[in-house]
């Protein structure tokens, strides 16, 4: 560590190729095994939003997984990583009528639609083109979860996907769909006797994609949330989900050959996380899947999966450098020493964002050395917010010194992806390491921005330009 930090600066992120592809592969292996005991295949799309590079692409199809996308400038990642578009899906609740149009001029192996508006917005558009859509739809099935616990809801007030739920004719956008539907007379919604016959938003996406000659509705996808470690909630959104596939097969007979669970797998930041064991989560969404499926005599569909944190995050470290140390009374008799690094919020705003935690270490020659005590600390950053928080709560040697090296782990997702240039910092050079007949081995994957890519994009008067008069 002290080397790379030597070789290449600090602030310093660095990725391991080989954990990455151990996760990734293991992952892909994990679902691919539980699955063929059921009788279908998985394919295991890596969120690039959490991470992405054209190198990290080539990791990813190196290791036999697809990519998940959520804008256009990650799909050209993709395409530049030489992934098969193919293998690619185009994800987000407000897609450009451009990012849609190069996802289906590419041949982007399935756009996954977030709304009604865009039901049509993408017929129109494969229509002009003269090629048929690949879709999945977007649902919402009231299955929410937040990292030891999930809530399952009958309705659903976010910004993403379509409501498993049925509308209510007092539901605006409701009463927006039923204008077009003759079905449905005006008279049944003033009087609200018509609320239990209409359709869910997901059931009335699905007509609407079936009526289209230019969309091929290829399944539903749902995405419960992020940093979760038991299984029950993905369970319990399959089963919401299946049914509302065998719903449909009942009243378009169509049956949906797609299921995509999304991801959303935990991992450890701190010793409070426990995470489980891909395989364990593997099977047990296997066995629910199974299970719902014989119960509505359905049959088991191909399923996708699509972790990002659970590959990238613990593949990643951040390396800092230690600058002031200051002590700070919290109450009478006890100190926090604030350790301030050359970093922060900027390379790394999930603490900001979400009150993230996280772990340190000392990674120079003197960690795990140090004969001093433990001293109750917070890693912070150097960033004009008193938020700019990089670990909470920690003890650190009180021999710790300005110049010594700190190492921040599982930085790998949402840290780089995340980063910005607050206060000015050029972002840190992204370095991988790796394994190679017994040596270990690093390279620059990301440049460091410099001052020069700072003010590349900003215009410069020359410094003769006359000041305004009077100033
Ligand atoms: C963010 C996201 C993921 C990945 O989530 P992780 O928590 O990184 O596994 C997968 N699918 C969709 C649709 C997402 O928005």
């Amino acid at each position: 560590m002290a080397k790379l930090a030597e070789t290449y600066g600090t602030p310093l992120y660095v990725i391991s190729e080989d954990t990455f592809r151990d996760r990734a592969r293991g992952f892909r292996e994990a679902f691919e095994s539980a699955f063929s005991r059921v009788g279908t295949e998985v394919s295991v799309y890596f969120a690039g939003k959490s991470f992405l590079t054209p190198e990290v692409v080539r990791w990813v199809r190196e290791e036999g997984l697809n990519l998940d996308t959520a804008s256009g400038g990650e799909m050209a990642c993709g395409l530049r990583g030489g992934m098969d578009p193919a293998r690619m899906a185009l994800h987000g609740n407000n897609k450009s009528a451009a990012e849609i149009t190069r996802a289906l001029d590419a041949g982007v192996g399935r756009i996954v639609v977030d709304s009604l508006p865009e039901i049509e917005l993408v017929g129109r558009l494969a229509r002009t083109l003269g090629v048929t859509a690949p879709v999945m739809l977007r649902v919402t099935p009231g299955v929410h979860a937040e990292t030891h616990d999930f809530i399952a809801t009958a309705h659903e007030d976010q910004k993403f996907g379509m409501s498993l739920a049925p509308a209510r004719a007092t539901d605006a956008q409701a009463a927006d769909a039923l204008a077009d539907d003759s079905s449905v007379s005006t008279q049944d919604v003033a009087d609200g006797s018509a609320a239990a016959e209409l359709p869910s938003a997901a059931m009335r996406a699905v007509s609407a994609c079936v009526a289209h000659p230019n969309i091929d509705l290829q399944g539903i996808h749902c995405h419960i949330g992020s940093q979760i470690f038991a299984a029950e909630g993905f369970a319990q959104a399959a089963e919401r989900v299946l049914t509302f596939m065998a719903e449909v097969r009942e009243k378009f007979g169509v049956q949906l050959p797609q299921l995509d669970l999304g991801g959303g797998y935990g991992i450890a930041y701190t010793e409070a996380d426990t995470p489980r064991p891909a395989q364990e989560i593997a099977d047990a969404l296997a066995q629910a899947v199974q299970g719902t499926c014989r119960l509505l005599d359905f049959p088991v569909p191909h399923l996708s999966f699509e972790p990002g944190r659970a590959i990238v995050g613990p593949a990643g470290i951040t390396l800092y450098t230690v600058g002031t140390l200051k002590a700070v009374t919290v109450e009478p008799g006890q100190a926090r020493r604030y350790v301030s690094v050359d970093g922060g919020m900027s390379d790394n705003p999930r603490p900001v964002l979400y009150g993230a935690d996280y772990s340190v270490v000392v990674a120079d020659a003197k960690g795990g050395l140090s004969t001093g005590d433990p001293v109750f600390s917070r890693v912070v950053g150097k960033h004009c917010e008193s938020g700019d928080i990089v670990v909470n709560t920690t003890y650190l040697p009180s021999d710790l010194t300005a110049g010594d090296l700190l190492a921040v782990p599982a930085t790998g997702a949402y840290c780089w992806a995340l980063s910005s240039n607050y206060n000015w910092l050029p972002r840190p050079t992204v370095v991988a390491v790796r394994t190679v007949d017994g040596e270990g081995q690093s390279r620059v994957i990301v440049r460091g921005e410099t001052e020069d890519d700072l003010f590349a994009r900003m215009s410069v008067e020359p410094a003769d330009s006359p000041d305004v008069p009077g100033s």
